[in-house]
């Protein structure tokens, strides 16, 4: 640890914060160096689109640390400032005003953008993307004058803002271009207790269909959909994917995919400069892809193990994936990752809003989601992590435990 006198962490969210966290748990006494592009100082991003966009969540309740923890942490957090060049020959990072601020060890946390929708109409007032803190603000804010509000996307972002502007008691439109609500991560089976759950909450679902254009003269006054239809909406807030923030790296000649290509210990192409959360791209030993996932627990897990690494432990980051969501009551968790499946079952009625769902290929369990059923997502994670082959029927039947193994197979 001695080489090791200051460390930079570009990216002042949830990744750095912990790995911030992390590195004085470990003990490192150096300077803490951390920049960030936004105005307010480390925040939870999950609540933006649940309790904190209903308004029912003050702001001081979303950071991820009060204001006076990173001076009792000497964690030195420079707010507004963007990073605007990595230098590694140098070892320097380079800010907006030319200043240039040196590291021994570098942690990339950049995160991701939502991706835009570049189609007509697209500058007009109301159309909203949310990322941010402001964006929740803004979407808030219209939401309380607005008539009727559009969804674009029927992914994570799409449906809990739908759901959140739902029980705000306006009326919602949701254009999707799958046949159900999350189909991409969930499939059809899971995805269909989404689409019920919606309809039955008075969402309309306008699904496989794209947005090609937002009509209106200075402010959004409707969608066109790809067969024509136009549907009627003064707030529109679109939630089609995100990208991740490779600009920095891209141009410092980092090794960049879909994301920072980081090793299992999260270090990048180049030594002493790492990458976490939504902005990498890590090899991951037990699944034997890369990965870039864009979930809280990754970004905080990740943050630490880099945190770790970057001191000189040799910790792979081999977590299976985590990541839950809230939607009016059903709160759901979800462990293990499955690009592909041959089976969904279920253990307990899907219609009942209270099942666990598991996902089967080659007759063992890729991934699982305990919905209003809590205490079993480690079970779920260690049922994944075993590679174990299992008897469907027992892994449906609710009186044999979850955390048993040899019974479930
Ligand atoms: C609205 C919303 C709801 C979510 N809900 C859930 C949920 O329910 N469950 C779940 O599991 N996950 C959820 N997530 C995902 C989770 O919030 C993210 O995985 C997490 O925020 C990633 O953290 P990060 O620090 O890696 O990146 P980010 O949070 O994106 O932070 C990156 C930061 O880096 C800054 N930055 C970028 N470039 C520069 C630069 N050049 N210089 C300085 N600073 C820079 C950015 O401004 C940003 O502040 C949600 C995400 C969003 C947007």
């Amino acid at each position: 640890m001695s080489d090791i006198g200051k460390i930079v962490i570009v990216g002042a969210s949830l990744t750095g914060t912990k790995a911030a966290e992390a590195l004085r748990k470990e003990g490192f006494d150096g300077r803490i160096v951390m920049f960030g592009q936004e105005t307010q100082p480390p925040y939870l991003r999950p609540p933006l689109t649940k309790d904190y966009l209903r308004g029912e969540t003050e702001l001081d309740k979303v950071f991820v640390h009060p204001r006076a923890w990173y001076e009792e942490q000497r964690i030195e957090l420079h707010l507004s400032t963007p990073v605007r060049a990595i230098e590694p020959a140098t070892r320097e990072v380079v800010l907006d005003d030319e200043e240039r601020v040196t590291f021994d060890r570098l942690l990339i946390a950049t995160g991701a953008a939502p991706r835009r929708l570049h189609i007509p109409g697209s500058d007009l007032a109301g159309v909203h993307y949310l990322r941010t803190l402001e964006d929740a603000d803004a979407i808030r804010g219209a939401a309380t004058a607005a008539r009727r509000v559009v969804v674009v996307g029927g992914g994570w972002i799409g449906a809990e803002v739908a759901a959140s502007i739902r029980q705000l008691g306006l009326p919602v439109v949701m254009i999707a271009d799958t046949s159900v609500p999350l189909e991409r991560v969930l499939g059809i089976e899971v995805g269909t207790v989404y689409r019920d759950l919606h309809a039955g909450r008075g969402v309309e679902l306008v699904m496989n269909q794209r947005a090609v254009a937002f009509l209106g003269r200075s402010a959004v006054e409707a969608v066109e959909t790809a067969d024509g239809a136009r549907i009627e909406g003064d707030l529109v807030v679109v939630g089609v994917g995100a990208q991740p923030r490779t600009e920095l790296a891209d141009r410092a000649g980092l090794d960049v995919g879909d994301g920072i290509l980081v090793d299992e210990y999260l270090e990048t192409s180049m030594s002493g400069i790492f990458a976490a959360g939504d902005v990498a791209a890590a090899w991951h030993p037990f699944l034997g892809a890369r990965l870039r996932l864009e979930h809280w627990d990754n970004a905080r897990r990740q943050g630490r193990v880099a945190a770790r690494n970057m001191l000189g432990k040799a910790e792979p980051y081999a977590r299976i994936p985590y990541f839950y969501s809230d939607q009016y009551d059903l709160g759901m968790e979800y462990a293990g990752h499955a690009p592909s499946w041959d089976r969904v079952v279920f253990r307990g009625e899907p219609a009942s809003s209270s099942f666990v769902a598991f996902w089967l290929k080659d007759g063992r369990v890729v991934a699982g989601m305990n919905a209003n059923v809590w205490k079993v997502n480690d079970a779920i994670a260690a049922l994944v992590g075993s590679r174990q082959r299992v008897a469907i029927e027992r892994i449906v039947d609710p009186t044999v435990p979850l955390d048993d193994l040899e019974a479930l197979s």
